[in-house]
């Protein structure tokens, strides 16, 4: 145990504030990780019961910090809490991605500092960070509201119109979402569509009456690459067709085919251009017709004047804190997307360190808490955001 300003070497001396951040480091309290371990235990793939398990045991520890909480239709949880105004957002998720029964092969597991399980990066240690942060706030803390999605992992298609009311009128809001992968904070996400080609043919027999049928699966193989010629990596526009089907047996032209497209974009600029884009796509068979269905599930994040002023703020704090955080922008999107779209500065990437988001090695390192969650803490209490 090192007390404060004293440095690992023994030495009180310069770099003082590498020892705050190795005294906060160690003191991740057991009840902390005994609701990692709760929640994690609770399996919420998005529209299970678990998620609003989960939405309701958060409540109850916002509720014991002094929250107003009330649990929504579709499971999102709100809770106001009294304090210095204007209002700040909390934002963040209770679903994961991982389907009921994933416990059984990869159960909650505890090795020193790292906690390994499904969805324990994803965000649940980021949500037990969330609850220490308000805590360490204490008294001095801005009015705050905290809004969790039951359906992020899906983009939020019920959680977006109450999280955009939950965003309405506060001065900022800060993500809970994992960090980069160094830590680092996140300004900016691409925005995101999800989109079906469906492409329509003629049948026939492929022995007797080739020549009558039109091939949808030969039109769908012209698409995929005219798809592909699309994505533009120097602009950040990125076009990924990961899902195909067609046909109905090998000895028949396939009257149907079809192609699941995920579409990222940059910038508000690309959301038309893409779409236009898509439009003009023209069958190479003219026999065949093309039709799109889906459409953009989240607005691009872009880097605004107001989450400028917020990252200022975060490094500011992390130099007294030991955490040298950066900026930077993340290609997958967040609820912060749907909030920067109301024209509310965002601060994402503000939960705890780890890796495997979404993969088997799914793991959070749990010594960044008690340090992340007081940057959090310093951010709640700032009066001049
Ligand atoms: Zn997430």
């Amino acid at each position: 145990m090192w007390p404060a300003g004293v440095c690992r070497c023994g030495e009180p001396h310069h770099h003082g504030w590498r020892a705050a951040r190795d005294t906060l480091r160690r003191m991740v309290e057991p009840r902390l990780v005994e609701l990692l371990q709760e929640l994690v235990e609770i399996e919420s793939p998005t529209y299970a019961p678990g998620a609003r398990a989960v939405a309701a045991r958060l409540g109850e520890e916002l509720e014991r910090l002094g929250g107003d909480v009330s649990i929504l239709d579709g499971g999102h949880l709100f809770a106001s809490h009294p304090g210095r105004g204007p209002a700040l957002l909390v934002s963040g998720h209770t679903d994961t991605v991982w389907p009921v029964g994933t416990l059984e092969t990869m159960p909650f597991a505890l090795d020193g500092d790292r906690a390994a399980g499904p969805g324990v990066y994803d965000m649940k240690a980021c949500l037990v960070l969330m609850v220490d942060a308000i805590r360490r706030a204490g008294a001095e803390r801005r009015e705050l509201r905290v809004f969790l999605t039951a359906d992020e992992e899906m983009g939020s298609p019920t959680g977006r119109t109450p999280l955009e009311a939950a965003a309405d009128g506060v001065a900022a809001a800060f993500v809970v979402e994992p960090p980069g992968a160094s830590g680092n904070l996140k300004t900016s996400r691409k925005g995101l569509g999800r989109f079906t080609l469906t492409i329509r043919g003629r049948p026939a027999h492929a022995g007797t009456h080739r020549d009558e049928g039109v091939s949808a699966i030969e039109e769908l193989a012209h698409q995929i690459l005219a798809l592909h010629a699309l994505h533009d990596e120097e602009r950040g526009t990125s076009i990924n067709v990961g899902v195909v089907s067609g046909g109905t047996s090998e000895n028949v032209v396939a009257a149907e085919a079809q192609a699941r497209v995920d579409v990222r974009v940059v910038r508000t600029d690309d959301v038309e251009r893409i779409e236009q884009a898509l439009a003009r796509l023209e069958p190479v068979d003219p026999r065949v017709t093309l039709e799109w269905g889906g459409g953009w599930t989240r607005p691009p994040l872009e880097r605004s004047d107001g989450a400028a002023t917020l990252v200022a703020r975060a490094r500011s704090y992390g130099r007294e804190l030991g955490l040298e955080l950066a900026e930077e922008s993340s290609g997958g999107g967040s609820d912060g997307n749907l909030i920067g779209a109301v024209g509310v500065p965002v601060l994402d990437g503000l939960g705890a360190r780890g890796g495997g988001a979404h993969a088997p090695d799914e793991h959070v390192d749990l010594s960044s808490l008690p340090v992340r969650a007081e940057l959090l803490a310093r951010l709640l209490r700032d009066p001049g955001l």
